[in-house]
């Protein structure tokens, strides 16, 4: 056989004659040509015979490893002129547009993004982590299912933190698929109007239920785009909230300790903080052991705890709507006269919003059915810390967590 018909073989890339091999210190360099006549633009259907010019385009990829081997394709291309996009270089059947890699090596690594950290990724495709970003964002724009906003009966919106300093996405969930369905940069009114926007108000208007946080921004949103659609307060938020006040309360408490000439109880305090805030159940020994002290102590830390445990325990079982309503108002009456403030305050809100938590629970919309999700999408937010943009953070939530079958190289069938 000869060299340029086993490598036809071994790079099995649909549309192209292999011309020559040669090896440079660890690579495999392929000249390939492409088979078709015909010059295809790279952004639309549009084709042509005729060439714009005779000037080739030096133009190669990288395509996936043969052993310890790169491999690089290299081909020259034409140039066509398209009534749309004016003078093109041709579109090849291998690669995605404006791709230095292969479809097969893009698949590869948009696969394994989803699946396993940075650095196991880029030791092992010897690719920058911007790249992968880059990889995903075309992997996405090319596979995402376009029918994915039809039909959507109920949904969810969150927002998740990206990097440190206030970088947030906005996430639209499908409560029905449990996919993530559109997301966007930003967490304002503004954000959520774009999703409604690009939604349409036909489809808009057949939401029954929207879930979402106590924040203003997506509740106006809300209110303006979906009017028909219950608005329901995810128990999650509202569990959130409570807890958050607890935080407020605990280093209030620590402030005081600190200030005290005893600096040893200020430092023993320190570590209270995850015994606060984790469930009683999933305490390790030392931190039971801490928590048992805080009882002792009593005090202002030890009545906001309570009232933390007590808000949680009304939504870890399955009470229905109206049982969870009169738990919610006991709930409210003893925060109010807590004289813990930021108690005070979110007894407030949680009045506000109370119409919103039990539709959630008349409707099942609840965090427990979405948990698995929200930590997965955590989990690849973090992941994606490292990305520059925040498109190619949103690119790896949707591969990760949207309606995108990936597949491998070997699992496609045959152009
Ligand atoms: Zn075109």
């Amino acid at each position: 056989m000869r060299v340029t018909t086993a490598f036809n073989r071994l790079l099995a890339l649909p549309g192209i004659s292999v011309r020559e091999v040669s090896f440079d210190a660890d690579t495999v360099v392929v000249e390939v040509v492409l088979r078709r006549r015909r010059l295809h633009c790279p952004e639309c259907e549009f084709s042509t015979a005729a060439r714009y010019d005779r000037r080739p385009v030096l133009s190669s990829w990288r395509h996936t490893d043969m052993g310890r081997w790169e491999v690089l394709v290299r081909a020259r291309l034409r140039r066509l002129d398209c009534p749309t996009h004016g003078v093109r270089t041709e579109a090849v059947p291998f690669a995605r547009y404006r791709a230095g890699f292969s479809r097969d090596f893009e698949d590869l690594v948009a696969f394994l993004a989803t699946k396993t950290d940075k650095t196991t990724i880029t030791r092992l495709a010897r690719v920058d982590w911007d790249s992968v970003g880059r990889i995903c964002e075309r992997v996405v724009a090319d596979g995402l299912d376009p029918a994915r906003l039809d039909g959507l009966v109920s949904i969810g919106v969150d927002e998740v933190s990206w990097k440190r300093h206030h970088n947030y996405l906005t996430l639209v969930t499908d409560h029905t698929a449990k996919k993530i369905v559109w997301g966007a940069e930003g967490k304002d009114t503004a954000t959520l109007d774009a999703f409604f926007a690009e939604l349409g108000s036909e489809r808009a208007g057949q939401l029954e239920a929207v879930s979402l946080d106590m924040g203003a921004a997506f509740n106006k949103s809300a209110r303006d785009n979906a009017p028909k659609a219950v608005r329901c307060i995810d128990p999650f938020h509202a569990v959130k909230l409570v807890t958050d006040a607890l935080d407020t309360v605990r280093r209030t408490t620590w402030n005081e300790l600190r200030a005290l000439p005893d600096k040893a109880a200020a430092k023993k305090f320190k570590g209270a903080r995850w015994c606060l805030l984790k469930r009683p159940d999933n305490l390790t020994d030392d931190q039971a052991a801490t928590l048992r002290q805080l009882r002792r102590r009593g005090g202002d830390l030890w009545r906001a705890y309570s009232l933390k445990e007590a808000f949680r325990e009304i939504f870890s079982g399955d009470l229905d709507a109206d049982e969870t309503a009169e738990l919610i108002d006991r709930w409210c009456s003893r925060a109010s006269r807590s004289r813990l403030a930021p108690f005070v305050k979110v007894a407030k809100t949680i009045r506000k919003f109370r119409d919103g938590i039990l539709a959630a629970i008349r409707l099942k919309i609840n965090n427990a059915r979405a948990e698995g999700l929200n930590n997965h999408v955590r989990l690849i937010t973090r992941r994606a810390y490292g990305f520059h943009s925040p498109k190619a953070a949103l690119a790896l939530v949707m591969l990760s967590c949207g309606p995108i079958e990936l597949q491998l190289p070997r699992e496609r069938s045959p152009d």
